[in-house]
Parts: C-alpha cells; sequence; structure tokens
C-alpha cells in the first residue's frame, strides 16, 4: 500500500503526525505500508515557489492514495493567484480527476450536545453525502457577465451534465451506500430543471446495477428542510456539485465540530485524496492544541475507499470512538470543567486505542 503524505501548512503538520503515529502503529503489526512525504500549498511555494512542486504532483500520481493536512495562511494572502497555497490543491484535484466528493457527518453520542441542534434531533446521526465536483453550474458554459441588447448587464451560469459525468458518481454513490447502511438519496430539483431531470433518470439506471441498495429522490429544497428535520433518515445522499456544496456545508455544521469531519475525494480508478474538512487554522498553529481527529478519521477513509481495506478503517473508527467515549477531549470538543489534552496526547489515545483491540 503506497501513500503520499502532503502535511501542508498551519496545523497540518502537527495533525499528520498523529496520523502517521497509526500508520507506524499498523506497520509493527505487520501491515505493509509505503508512505513519502512530500510539500504543497505554502510550505512548497517558500521552498520551491510553487503550491504544486513537479514532484509533489509526480508522487501523488504514482501513489494510491494522498493523505493532505491542511493549506492555507494569512502571509499567502497577497501572493499572486497562481501561487496562492489553494491553488495547488485545485491543481492536484484536477490531475488527478477527482470527481466524487465523500463527506461523512456522524454525531458521537458522547458529544451529542455540541449540536446547535437538540441533541434529540441529531443523536445517532450517520450520514454521508456523495457530491459530484467537477461539473455543474460551477463549470458550465457560456458563463460570464455581458451587456444585453437594452444595454442591461445580465449574469450567465451554465448548469449542465452529460450523462457520463452522471453514471460515474452515481455509481460511488452505490457503492459508498454498499459500505454503509444501503440506503441512496439522490437529491435534484427535476420539477424545474430539466439538467436535473437527466440526473434522476440516470440515477435510476445506474441502480439496476446495484439491487442491494434502496434507492430514494428528494427534490433539493426539501432536502435541506429535512436535514436540519430528520437528519437520521439518510444514510447516504448523492447530488451534484451545486447542491452538494451547500448540502454537505449544512450536514457537517449538525454535528457542531469541525475537528472530527474527515472527506474523501475519488476517481473512476478508486484513487483518492483524502483531507479533513478544515483549513490550516493559523490562529491555533503551533500550540499543540489542534484536533487531529478529522486526519486521523481522514486516513480511516482512505483504507476503505482507495486501498479497499474496509477492516482497517472500522479498527480506526472504533478507536476513535472509544476515545472520545472514554472523554478524551481537544479543546475544541470540550466542555466547561472537562479535562483538555493536546494534539500529541489525542494521537497516542487512539494507537492505544488500537493496541487493546
Ligand atoms: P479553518 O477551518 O482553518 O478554521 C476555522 C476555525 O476552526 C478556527 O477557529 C480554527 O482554530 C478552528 N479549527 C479548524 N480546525 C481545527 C482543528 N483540527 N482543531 C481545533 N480547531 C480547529 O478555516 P479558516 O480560519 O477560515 O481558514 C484558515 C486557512 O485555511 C485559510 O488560509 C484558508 O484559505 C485555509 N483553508 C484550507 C482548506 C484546505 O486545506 N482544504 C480548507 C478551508 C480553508
Amino acid at each position: 500500500m503506497k501513500i503520499a503524505l502532503l502535511p501542508g501548512d498551519g496545523i497540518g503538520p502537527e495533525i499528520m503526525a498523529e496520523a502517521v503515529k497509526l500508520i507506524d502503529f499498523l506497520v509493527k503489526e505487520g501491515e505493509s505500508i509505503e508512505t513519502e512525504t512530500a510539500l504543497v500549498g505554502g510550505a512548497a511555494v517558500d521552498a520551491f515557489d510553487d503550491p504544486l512542486p513537479d514532484q509533489t504532483l509526480k508522487l501523488c500520481l504514482d501513489s494510491q492514495a494522498v493523505l493532505f493536512g491542511s493549506i492555507g495562511g494569512p502571509q499567502y494572502d497577497s501572493l499572486p493567484r497562481p501561487k496562492r497555497p489553494e491553488r495547488g490543491l485545485l491543481r492536484l484535484r484536477k490531475a488527478m480527476d477527482l470527481f466524487a466528493n465523500l463527506r461523512p457527518a456522524k454525531v458521537y453520542d458522547a458529544l451529542a450536545d455540541s449540536s446547535t441542534l437538540k441533541k434529540d434531533v441529531v443523536a445517532g446521526l450517520d450520514m454521508m453525502i456523495v457530491r459530484e465536483l467537477t461539473g455543474d453550474i460551477y463549470f458550465g458554459e457560456p458563463r460570464g457577465i455581458h451587456t444585453n441588447e437594452q444595454g442591461l448587464r445580465v449574469g450567465v451560469n451554465t448548469m449542465i451534465y452529460d450523462e457520463n459525468e452522471i453514471r460515474r458518481v452515481a455509481h460511488w454513490g452505490f457503492q459508498a451506500a454498499q459500505k454503509r447502511r444501503g440506503m441512496l438519496c439522490s437529491v435534484d430539483k427535476m420539477n424545474v430543471l430539466e439538467s436535473t431531470q437527466l440526473w434522476r433518470d440516470v440515477v435510476i439506471e445506474v441502480s439496476r446495477d446495484y439491487p442491494d441498495v434502496k434507492l430514494t429522490h428528494m427534490l433539493v429544497d426539501n432536502a435541506a428542510m429535512q436535514l436540519i428535520r430528520q437528519p437520521q433518515q439518510f444514510d447516504v445522499i448523492v447530488t451534484g456539485n451545486l447542491f452538494g456544496d451547500i448540502l454537505s456545508d449544512e450536514a457537517s455544521m449538525l454535528t457542531g465540530s469541525i475537528g472530527l469531519l474527515p472527506s474523501a475525494s475519488l476517481n473512476q480508478s478508486g484513487q483518492g485524496l483524502f483531507e479533513p474538512i478544515h483549513g490550516s487554522a493559523p490562529d491555533i498553529a503551533g500550540k499543540g492544541i489542534a484536533n487531529p481527529l478529522a486526519q486521523i478519521l481522514s486516513l480511516a477513509m482512505l483504507f476503505r475507499y482507495s486501498l479497499q481495506r474496509s477492516d482497517l478503517a472500522e479498527r480506526i473508527e472504533l478507536a476513535v470512538e472509544q476515545v472520545i467515549n472514554q472523554g478524551v477531549r481537544t479543546k475544541d470538543i470540550a466542555r466547561a470543567g472537562e479535562r483538555v489534552v493536546s494534539t500529541s496526547a489525542m494521537g497516542d489515545a487512539v494507537v492505544n486505542a488500537l493496541q487493546r483491540q
């Protein structure tokens, strides 16, 4: 198993170090895992004047999966656009053709109080959004702002999908559901948008390959309501880029803790990039207080989706759950009066839990 490690900036290197502790532990247990680390984002700009140097890109393309930390920081905000850290990540996503974005949102019982919603609404929530990442209105042509014949400024974007783009992400939706509770809800707006009528038609066609998955459909406005009203009804949601952008942020906030949420971006062959949904948190970088669990849970997703090792993914996820149930807390998830541990102590606690399994 060959994994590229890209720690990045800010808290990235601190939380990556904790994921590496888990990899080292699994290697000691006898797993054959090869890792190589490379620079990306601001760290790569500092060293090579390029947020995605050629050697980093090559390493990623040659690996089965990329474990990514986070990038960015105020010191890079005034750089010209091509040199900005986030440009490195965008270029990497494009080069790897990562078209399916998987974002789980899980509420741990011991942390259900952290949500802004009532505990009984979110307790037990365990869902995932599969968002198409490379098409839709964000990329469709024509686009732009022009002046029409009456001299009025007109803004135009084009919502467009071809059936292949829909089909390939639908497959990831069904396969994610197969690995979970076997329920897939496809979200569209087919009552008014033709491009999403095609979305629904193609998802139904693809469903014939997955008789073990129960497929339902929901209009996006209803989905936005249901996520707040009764989120436990969902297992996996699959949707386009625009709707997925909005719904995945809504779903992640149900959990109330940004430091706990991993994500995956996958291509056709299953190669993927796995990263926390949070950024580089410059306000706490270097203090040893960042929560490494989103990074560690990203490693679990990497084992499940790119390396076909659901057994290792489940062990890591169980270890994280055990640590949370034991009351181990970094600052971001601690309630008043609870004892707070460092980034490194949280990583050690997860390794210890793995060891005890
Ligand atoms: P952020 O996610 O970095 O931080 C938001 C808040 O959450 C901060 O208060 C931070 O301290 C806290 N936080 C985030 N992760 C945490 C963790 N693991 N443990 C504890 N607390 C945590 O978002 P921001 O402040 O808007 O952005 C900071 C930088 O990150 C910017 O340069 C931005 O461009 C970049 N960014 C990068 C990515 C990425 O790497 N994919 C994503 C989003 C933002």
